[in-house]
């Protein structure tokens, strides 16, 4: 070789190392870790999937590496997601519910280890589930689990946040195009954990999307995350940036879509919500390859560790699949997996088992065993025809048992388990009555548990029906706890008080009420007229769960409406102090300061809220009315209008933009504003005022009469009203505006 190619050659190599380890010396790539919630394997294009829209995922596959097979750990966001966090098992991380456990401060999860070599690290979550009290935020920089309040009623709200709205979140951390890419890679590389909620029922996609897939709104939610996937890709590529990005996308779990009689997820262990897609690409990884070697929750970490050049610690369940992204062969190993949620919430027996590249064991009371292989739809047990298999796959499970847990159970708290139910859940509402291998197999069951989540999603739009089904639930299984909780939430809902009363006492007689418990009996008793006993129960709530700020809301939502706002600002100040950014307190606060006159105050606590969440319909009402009343029209209209478009039958939003334009010298476009106030519900008399001066100034005479007689038969004693309504029928201009 002469010394020309020689020199050659080692240049081409040092072209060659700097194109593969990126722009600069000891350049790291960035790391992008995308769970998508709820995201079924078979329901991905690359998957095979027929009916799927999912361009940006199959791009994605076909620039890397696509896994055939990936299993998650447990049917469950909380329990899964640590286990993809940690590369530990449940079993060792000690997360088996949603809302039920706190991932443990000293276990190292893969933020503390990409932090610990120098990455910036950032997660930005939308459900409930992952909310940082879990746990979930320990060695990220930033944890942004605001979840909107949104404008629903109560215990809807803050229980996820849209794909659409999470991306933006991204985008706006993350450098932008025109910032010089020389800042973004002097600073450190970045580890972001992105988690998409949308899939997980209910399935409401965005308009667009429900049209294009109006069968199967599920498939349509599927699609918009990876559209919105696709935004945070092409924000990648316009800062140079995609293919020096290592990319891992995968699921938390399945959905069943009613395979094995189950609706949804959480119940069963079968592949249905447990196999999962996961695909890796980006800087260090080879396109287009198709992987056989089977992935699991717990490999993520080391995976992802190992292609970031960071040390992988000892001691994870997981391993490095790197071998096999490279196209070298790797054995199977085994899959842990369990649901321990028919145990945990109804005393049923737990489900626990094995899956590896051929077969699935499950303990059960009925055990049952299936060659996945031959038979993925698991409809043939296998049981009793492998009975070695068997054995040996049960002496495999009891060992991986044997680990000991290492997180600690926590109790659930009132504001927790509302928003859990919320999303449909039947976990989260504690009183396990043991979580041993005894008791109801669950498969025996699957159609009681479908009926209780039915009954609970309904209680929102249906509390009488839901009220019938839960008693039906009862019937059959007079020990679900959760279904009498649940039973006196849909009789409260639905105006029986007495029975919601009836339905708690039986709790408490049997030390069973929660603190959330007390804090909707104590709604009850005020409803009924027991003031003094409802009382009682919100201090029996408060000293049940002291960190709880829901006794206080209670009892600052039961003062403020009985007209009491300087005692009702007491009350949300003490809420206040044991949840500091709580969103309903401080939009309280503003209220009351408002109705007291307090303008300044009260746009501080409105400004509060909006400086977390810029969507909250409530602050953003509070804060245009303020304006209003600070002269200050402009800002008020703009506020009010935002607020109207977004929710169109907020009464309080209508008339304070009526109002405002009325004041603005628009009483022609107030007039419609004021109308739809009052078919809103809000009929009083300064609306109905408001409307009667706006029409009189649009020369509409008969309406202007006709809505201040309104607002005299609901207020007789207005005088000034009483001499304009004479005026305008003796044919008249009034002698007064209002
Ligand atoms: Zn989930």
């Amino acid at each position: 070789m002469t010394v020309a190619i020689v020199l050659i050659v080692a240049v081409a190599a040092f072209y060659a190392r700097r194109a593969w380890s990126g722009r600069s010396r000891g350049h790291r790539p960035n790391v992008l870790l995308i769970t998508i919630d709820t995201l079924r394997w078979d329901h991905v294009g690359c998957y095979g999937a027929a009916q799927a829209a999912t361009p940006v995922l199959d791009a994605l596959a076909a620039r890397g590496v696509r896994f055939e097979t990936a299993i998650a750990h447990a049917p469950l966001t909380a329990p899964s997601h640590a286990s993809i966090l940690t590369g530990l098992t449940p079993v060792r991380h000690g997360v088996h519910d949603n809302g039920a456990f706190v991932l443990a401060p000293d276990i190292p999860r893969i933020a503390t280890m990409m932090h610990a070599a120098g990455y910036a690290t950032a997660a930005f979550v939308s459900g409930f589930p992952l909310d940082r009290r879990f746990g979930f935020a320990s060695g990220f920089d930033l944890y942004d689990d605001r979840l909107p309040r949104g404008n629903a009623p109560r215990g809807a709200g803050e229980t996820e946040r849209k794909a659409d709205a999470t991306t933006a979140r991204v985008l706006d951390w993350w450098p932008r195009p025109r910032a010089s890419a020389d800042a973004a890679s002097a600073g450190r590389p970045w580890f972001v954990w992105v988690h998409y909620f949308d899939p997980h029922a209910a399935y409401d996609p965005p308009d667009e999307y429900r049209r294009r897939f109006a069968a199967n709104p599920y498939d349509g939610e599927v699609a918009f995350v990876d559209a919105q996937i696709g935004r945070l890709f092409a924000r990648l590529t316009g800062i140079d940036r995609l293919d020096d990005t290592i990319v891992l996308v995968t699921a938390d779990h399945g959905e069943s879509l009613g395979d094995h009689g189950e609706e949804t997820h959480g119940v069963f262990v079968y592949d249905a919500t447990l196999r999962v897609p996961w695909i890796v690409a980006g800087a260090r990884v080879p396109a287009g390859r198709v992987v056989q070697t089977v992935a699991r929750g717990v490999d993520v970490v080391p995976t992802l560790l190992d292609l970031a050049g960071v040390q992988i610690p000892a001691g994870l369940d997981g391993r490095s699949l790197r071998a096999a992204l490279d196209g070298r062969a790797m054995s199977d190993e085994p899959a842990y997996v369990e649901s321990l949620l028919a145990s945990r919430n109804f005393g049923w027996a737990a489900l626990r088992g094995l899956r590896d590249a051929r077969w699935k064991y499950i303990a059960a009371p009925r055990a049952e065993l299936y060659d996945v292989a031959q038979d993925p739809r698991e409809s043939a047990n296998q049981i009793e025809r492998q009975p070695e298999r068997v054995r040996s796959m049960s002496r495999d499970l009891d060992a991986a048992l044997r680990a000991p847990a290492r997180s600690a159970a926590r109790p659930v708290d009132a504001e927790a388990a509302g928003r859990l139910r919320a999303l449909g859940y039947v976990t989260g509402t504690g009183s396990p009555r043991g979580d041993g291998g005894g008791g109801r197999d669950p498969k025996d069951a699957i159609a009681l548990i479908n009926r209780l989540e039915r009954a609970i999603a309904d209680t929102r739009v249906d509390p009488a029906r839901a009220a019938t089904e839960l008693r039906g639930v009862l019937a059959e299984d007079p020990g679900i706890v959760i279904a009498h909780r649940q039973l006196a939430v849909a009789l409260s809902a639905a105006g029986d008080h007495r029975g919601a009363i009836a339905e708690i006492e039986a709790l408490r007689s049997r030390d069973l009420a929660t603190a959330e418990d007390l804090v909707l009996l104590s709604e009850s008793l005020r409803v009924t007229g027991r003031r003094e006993e409802a009382a009682r129960a919100i201090e029996a709530a408060a000293r049940l769960d002291p960190q709880s700020p829901e006794p206080a809301l209670t009892e600052a939502r039961a003062l403020a409406s009985e007209g009491h706002p300087a005692e009702a600002a007491g009350a949300y100040r003490r809420a206040l102090d044991l949840a500091p950014d709580n969103a309903e307190a401080l939009v309280g606060l503003g209220q009351a300061a408002l109705v007291q006159g307090d303008v300044e105050s009260a746009a501080a606590a409105f400004e509060r809220v909006l400086s977390r969440d810029s969507g909250d319909v409530a602050a953003r009402t509070g804060l245009g009315l303020v304006r209003g009343r600070q002269g200050r029209m402009d800002d008020a209209i703009a506020l009010l209008q935002q607020v109207v478009r977004d929710s169109p039958a907020n009464a309080e939003a209508l008339a304070g933009l009526g109002a405002a334009l009325a004041r603005s010298g628009a009483p022609r476009q107030a007039v419609p504003y004021f109308e739809r106030a009052v078919a809103a519900g809000l009929r009083t008399t300064p609306v109905l005022n408001g409307l009667g001066f706006a029409r009189l100034e649009t020369g509409d005479r008969a309406g202007a009469l006709a809505a201040l007689r309104e607002s005299l038969s609901v207020q007789p004693a207005q005088p000034a009203i009483q001499q304009a309504v004479r005026d305008l029928a003796a044919g008249n201009d009034p002698s007064i505006r209002k």
